[in-house]
């Protein structure tokens, strides 16, 4: 719920910020690290041997808050999460064609002191980013990839996606199917 983001983070962070930096530049940064519950952001590259995933979340899909975690209870779901994360082949199953491994999994959070976050993620929203590697021997092949995101995490309404390959540029949308369906991969897939 973006005006609700925007509304609480109308205090002294914004006034911090408009002390460094002109109006408009604090309005462009405020655009792009705005968030909306709900909405998940996957950018695809296939490029060269390698199929890439950078996914950008609402960290409040991940664990069902948007801060550290606090008690014993919070701490697991934390775990857990970022162990569901680390086997990313499970939630991103790339089209057997490109005959792909999971490489490298890279996740941020300042929230859940992971990685190098963004310095700029807004005070109360945090996000969790991520980039899935994956190394292929025919990644050119690669036509879809089966996400079970909708299954892993319950708040997922959609998923905004781009993809760039050597083919060229797809934007997809996937909503969250109804009932029972969302257990069920959901396949993203472009080219012929
Ligand atoms: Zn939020």
């Amino acid at each position: 719920m973006k005006h609700i983001r925007l509304r609480r983070t109308t205090g002294l962070a914004i006034a911090a910020a408009l002390l460094a930096a002109a109006p408009f530049l604090t309005a462009q940064a405020q655009q792009q690290h705005a968030h909306v519950h709900g909405q998940l952001k996957l950018d695809v590259a296939v490029d060269g041997p390698t199929v890439v995933i950078d996914m950008e979340s609402p960290l409040d899909h991940i664990v069902g808050f948007e801060r550290a975690p606090k008690t014993d209870a919070e701490k697991k779901i934390v775990e857990d999460a970022v162990a569901q994360l680390r086997a990313a082949d499970k939630l991103f199953i790339v089209d057997p064609a490109a005959n792909c491994k999971l490489g490298p999994v890279d996740l941020r959070s300042g929230a859940l002191g992971l990685g190098n976050p963004d310095p700029n993620e807004p005070v109360g929203h945090a996000d969790l980013d991520a980039t899935f590697s994956f190394n292929c021997t025919n990644a050119a092949a690669a036509k879809f990839i089966d996400l079970n995101l909708f299954g892993a995490f319950k708040g997922l309404r959609q998923i905004d996606s781009q993809i760039a390959t050597a083919q060229g540029q797809f934007k997809r949308q996937l909503k969250r199917p109804a009932g029972a369906q969302a257990a069920q991969p959901a396949r993203l897939s472009w080219g012929k």
